[in-house]
Formats: C-alpha cells, sequence, structure tokens
C-alpha cells in the first residue's frame, strides 16, 4: 500500500531504507554547552527504533554566537565530538541513519542568548527579535565560513552520517542570499550570484574539511513569505546552483522569524502546504529533494511520493506525536497512529518560552526512558472518573499496565470538553486524538461506564484499589445581573449543539473558548460580537495560531468590543463599561458566557482517606491547557 514510502533511496554514498525523514526541531535537550544528555540520545534512539528513513538532528551550532536557542547541540568545538559520538553510535546499533544539521543563527538570535551582538550581513533587526546586529566584516565572514568546515569535519569524526547545511528559516545563510536581509554593496551582496557567495564558500569548505564523499543536504525556504523575501523562482535558480556546487539533496522548507507561522505552520494551515515548492525544485535538478510542512499522515506522505512531488518527506512534528508512525504504517496499523494536531503547545509552546520541547498528544517526548511504561507488579482494580483527555490518559496508561481499569463517564461520549475543542474551524484533528485514545482503551481492554457518574456509592461498593479523579471543569457563571435571562447560555453548550442560537450573538469572554466560539458561529452566519475586558482577544493562544484566528474574525465581520467590561444583561442587549464609559450595545438574540472554567471535583473530598490511592489530575485539579490534563493523566496511569 506504501510501495513509494519503503523504497530506499541514496543521498550521496548512503543509503537510506524509506523516505520518511525526521527534520531538524529544536528541543532544548542539550546542555548549555552543546554537549549531548542523556535525553537527547533516548529522544533519538526512539526515532531510530520507530523505523524512519533518515533523522536529521536539530542545529548544531558551529559558533557559540550562533546560538539560537539555550540548549542547542553545539561541534564547534573538539570537546564537544565525543558526547555526539555517543549519540551516533546508539542510533547506528538501531540501525537509524543520522546527520547533523549544522547552521548559525545570525540575527536570528539575542545577546542575552550569546552574551554579545548578534552578527548578520548587514545591520538590520529580525522584525520579531528586533536586535540590531553587528554587520559582519569581511575577516569575520571567511572565519564563519571556517567555521562551518569545522563543524562539518567534526560531524563526519563523531560518526554522523551525513550534515546537512541550514540555509533555510532566516538563519544566517539564508540572511545572505536574500534581498530582505542582505544589503550589502560588497562582493557578498547586490546580485544573485553575490549574495549566493557566502553559502557557496561554506559548500566548497565542508567539501574540503569533511570530504566530498560526505553526503550534504542543503535546507533552503523554498519562499521567504515576506515582502521583499525570496521566491520559489529565485529558489530554483538557486538550487541549480547548490547542485553544481556538490550538494548532494535539497530540503524545501519555507518563511524566516517574520513568517514563522511558515517554518512551524500551526492547525490552520492545510496539509501539506509546500509540498509544490519541492515539485518545482525537482524541476530543475537532479538530486533528491526533500519536502516537509505539516505532513502528519504517511498515506498522505505517499500521495506526495506517488505524484512525484519530492523525493523524501519530512514528517517533524508528526514524529514528536508517534515517534513509531514508520513501523506502524509498515504494518499498515493505521489506526494505531497518534497524529500530530497542529496544536503548538508543547513543541513550539516550550521551546519559545526557552523549556525543553514537550508535546500535547504524546506525553513520553523527552522522557522515552523515565516513562516508559512497565507491567504492574501487583494488579489493581483501578478507577477513573472523567472521560476528558486526562482521565482517557490515565486509563489508556494503567490499562496497558495491565490493571483492571474502569473508566466512568456521566456523558454519554468520550473527550469531555477537549470534544468541544475541536468543533471551532482549525480544530477537527482533535477530534482524532479522541479516536486514537477510544481505541486504545479498547485495545487495552479497559471498562468504559459512559452515563455513568462514579460516585462514593459505586466507590464505597465496589471497592476499587484506586481512584483517579479526572473530572475536569465547568464553565463559570458571573455574578451578573440578567444573567438568569432565557437567553443567557455558555459556549460549551453551543459547541455541543445542546442549544439553539439565535442570529445575533454576543460573546462574554475573549479568550481562547470565546474567540474560537465566535469563529464557529460567524462561520454559520451568525453575526457576532465579542466583549473582552482586555485590550486584546485570543490573548491565551499562541502567537503562529492567532493572526489565522484574527483574520478568521475580521473576514465574517465579528465585532470586538475591547477593554470592556459587562455592567448587566439587558433584555435586549448589553450594558457595558468601555475606557471608563458606559454604553448599550445590541440587540442580541443570545448572550454566550464564555468566562473561564472552575474545577469540578467534590469527589475528592467525599473520597479522600477512603481509598488506598486517590489521585485528583487535570482541570479537577486546578484548570489548564489540555497539554498539562494529559501529561498528568500519563503520569497517575504510571503511579496508581
Ligand atoms: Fe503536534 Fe501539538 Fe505535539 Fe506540537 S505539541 S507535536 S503541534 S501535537
Amino acid at each position: 500500500m506504501l510501495k513509494n514510502i519503503f523504497s530506499p533511496i541514496q543521498i550521496g554514498k548512503v543509503k537510506i531504507s524509506n523516505r520518511l525523514v525526521v527534520p531538524a526541531m529544536v528541543t532544548n535537550y542539550c546542555n548549555g554547552d552543546g554537549t549531548a544528555t542523556e535525553k537527547y540520545i533516548a529522544y533519538h534512539e526512539a526515532k531510530a527504533r520507530g523505523g524512519w528513513g533518515l533523522i536529521i538532528t536539530e542545529d548544531y551550532a558551529v559558533d557559540p554566537k550562533g546560538k539560537g536557542f539555550p540548549n542547542v547541540p553545539g561541534l564547534w568545538n573538539d570537546g564537544q565530538i565525543e558526547s555526539h559520538a555517543k549519540l551516533t553510535r546508539r542510533v547506528h546499533d538501531i540501525g537509524g541513519k543520522i546527520f547533523a544539521q549544522i547552521y548559525h543563527a545570525g540575527r536570528q538570535t539575542s545577546r542575552a542568548l550569546i552574551g554579545c551582538q548578534p552578527l548578520a550581513p548587514s545591520p538590520i533587526p529580525c522584525p520579531r527579535l528586533q536586535e540590531i546586529p553587528h554587520a559582519l566584516s569581511l575577516k569575520e565572514i571567511h572565519d564563519i565560513v571556517e567555521e562551518f568546515g569545522d563543524c562539518a569535519l567534526r560531524a563526519r569524526r563523531a560518526g554522523f552520517n551525513g550534515i546537512e547545511i541550514h540555509g533555510a528559516h532566516g538563519y544566517l545563510i539564508a540572511q545572505f542570499m536574500s534581498p530582505y536581509s542582505n544589503k550589502r554593496i560588497d562582493e557578498y551582496g547586490g546580485n544573485l550570484l553575490n549574495r549566493m557567495r557566502f553559502p557557496s564558500e561554506i559548500v566548497s569548505n565542508v567539501r574540503s574539511k569533511a570530504g566530498s564523499d560526505f553526503p550534504a543536504i542543503f535546507r533552503i525556504s523554498g519562499d521567504e513569505m515576506v515582502p521583499g523575501g525570496r521566491t520559489i523562482e529565485d529558489t530554483k535558480t538557486i538550487a541549480v546552483m547548490l547542485e553544481k556546487a556538490g550538494v548532494d539533496a535539497l530540503h524545501i522548507s519555507a518563511g524566516v522569524y517574520g513568517s514563522a507561522y511558515a517554518i512551524t505552520p500551526p492547525a490552520a494551515i492545510r496539509h501539506g502546504w509546500i509540498a509544490h515548492f519541492a515539485e518545482e525544485v525537482k524541476t530543475v535538478v537532479n538530486i533528491p529533494v526533500i519536502t516537509v510542512g505539516r505532513i502528519n499522515d504517511p498515506l498522505l506522505a505517499e500521495t506526495i511520493l506517488a505524484g512525484k512531488k519530492a523525493d523524501l518527506v519530512a514528517m517533524g512534528r508528526a514524529s514528536l506525536a508517534d515517534p513509531e508512525l514508520p513501523n506502524k504504517a509498515a504494518a499498515e496499523r493505521f489506526a494505531d497512529i497518534n497524529h500530530c494536531i497542529g496544536c503548538l503547545q508543547g513543541c513550539i509552546g516550550m521551546i519559545s518560552r526557552g523549556q525543553p520541547a514537550t508535546c500535547l498528544v504524546n506525553p513520553t517526548l523527552g522522557k522515552e526512558e523515565e516513562l516508559r511504561i512497565k507491567a504492574a507488579d501487583l494488579k489493581k482494580k483501578v478507577f477513573i472518573a472523567g472521560a476528558g483527555p486526562a482521565g482517557m490518559e490515565a486509563a489508556m496508561v494503567a490499562g496497558k499496565r495491565g490493571h483492571e481499569v474502569h473508566l466512568f463517564e456521566k456523558a454519554d461520549r468520550l473527550g469531555g470538553q477537549f470534544y468541544t475543542a475541536s468543533i471551532p474551524p482549525s480544530k477537527g484533528e482533535i477530534a482524532g486524538f479522541i479516536t486514537w485514545q477510544r481505541r486504545q482503551l479498547e485495545e487495552n481492554h479497559v471498562f468504559i461506564h459512559l452515563n455513568t457518574e462514579l460516585t462514593e456509592e459505586i466507590v464505597n461498593e465496589q471497592n476499587p484499589d484506586a481512584v483517579v479523579l479526572a473530572t475536569g471543569s465547568i464553565p463559570a457563571s458571573p455574578n451578573l445581573p440578567g444573567l438568569k435571562r432565557g437567553s443567557v447560555v455558555t459556549a460549551h453548550d453551543v459547541l455541543e449543539g445542546k442549544t439553539d442560537v439565535g442570529q445575533t450573538v454576543a460573546v462574554i469572554g475573549g479568550g481562547m473558548v470565546g474567540s474560537e466560539t465566535a469563529s464557529h458561529l460567524a462561520n454559520h452566519g451568525k453575526e457576532v460580537s465579542i466583549v473582552e475586558m482586555l485590550p486584546e482577544i485570543a490573548a491565551d493562544i499562541n502567537a503562529r495560531s492567532k493572526p489565522f484566528l484574527l483574520k478568521d474574525l475580521a473576514e465574517h465581520n465579528v465585532r470586538l468590543y475591547l477593554n470592556s467590561v459587562v455592567k448587566e444583561i439587558l433584555a435586549d442587549g448589553l450594558r457595558i463599561e468601555r475606557d471608563g464609559r458606559e454604553e448599550k450595545i445590541g440587540p442580541f438574540d443570545t448572550i454566550i458566557l464564555a468566562v473561564g472554567v472552575q474545577p469540578c471535583n467534590d469527589l475528592t473530598r467525599k473520597l479522600d482517606g477512603k481509598v488506598a490511592r486517590l489521585l485528583t489530575i487535570g482541570d479537577a485539579s486546578n484548570p489548564r491547557k489540555a497539554l498539562e490534563a494529559i501529561g498528568e493523566g500519563y503520569l497517575a496511569g504510571l503511579e496508581v
């Protein structure tokens, strides 16, 4: 069924057993000095065991001044080689192939991180990080070219099967290649040949030091997606030059920090959205071309390969969500694949705060050994209250350990509030995760009791060994005059389709739930207004997803009342205070409350001291995001 995926290919002299690639993704798992940690090695081992044809590591800085994140790996001195040699030995022992990506962040870093002024071709700040960089002198340029070659040689000595030169995403090499960031008027700027001098010298230096038989991929953004940036036509011209310079493969991504959504596209961007860039590059070169870009399903990867759009398919976040994806695809166990849902909560959300990467749907990411599921020594009867994402995860893990697990849910379906979160536009993939969890419960013989609320009486009667309370939260209710009017409903009831909504709607509360509910209704023809106390809506949504939501709301003429506090719900509208002045807005047929949630955990108090092991997790403990709830569910499954 997946004959294109599972056919081998050569990159230079290296044979790759299948076409699925783990691309470079920052994890922040290394030591601050650039050496590899056990966490970093175990993370790559999981990929090798999972059957990926090629693993490309995250970006090895060629110089400490080229670091873009606090805990990226480095090969800027010989002392770093041994820890990375340990990584390659362990990956090779499993049969994996691993390339080191090498890079210099240029202006896309900060003085706080590297201890000095960032470096760039020209003194123009990155629009996101906004620090004016030092424009490199000719000597400094030559020194960095040498550093790339030295780094490639160290990668070879560390046992990597090859390297990937990072010329994408607006880092230093990309800065030189693009008129968007390179305004030099010497031999490294101006026309294309001059802008290509720096990458060409790097390729040449790498070749001469690491050897022309050491495979080198070049990664490049097909389109920078910023005004004045490179386009796909520029990229095709550059691709021909790079092939002539001797690179063995090209890896076509998109974007720079000024268009960060293109580097790690959120759920609002369609799957495989830049495969056509690779397809265009393939028309002008004869070396293998890798595509990437929110490809989270092997069936989609197969379609891309069968359509000759690319020779290999990189599936970054898909590999975080499920490192076993290739093995499962090879066995045609498609329903067991845990798909990335494009939420960006664990991966980008964590590394953008300088933290180690995690994953919402895969709590074991970066903790592969620590959280390995082992059979329980003593089989227990475990009751779990609440079949939201936390309760389902706890039930799955406890079931895998061999316990007799009973999952109680008072509603008639699984998923809890995570199901309602799947209703707005762009959020549908959440339903796929709930479906995956359901299958895991079935596979692990968890007894599912729908329409059954776990009570003190059931616990007293059936005497379980452990109880996990994952009863979630309920919508908070503000203390507002007029709240009892018939036209007032909650966002959760609206998303679940439990209530009718009139033509004109006001949503009180413009956080993620309120804004997405507004989007859902506006996409279905309603006239929607949002009233929010803060000066912005969707303040709790990650920066890459938010512009898409705001655009959708604007295109559907959703009216925003910011800095506005609702004082009273009237029969025909709302009395609000905006910027210190009171006014009446409306009329509205329906008022929707989206003002947060409160824990639902009455059973915690009732069962305290009555069962041998009692755990309260997720929103029932403290309302937060699904990332935390699922992580706590996994841990609870290990702890019971
Ligand atoms: Fe995908 Fe979300 Fe996991 Fe990131 S945290 S890999 S976006 S599922």
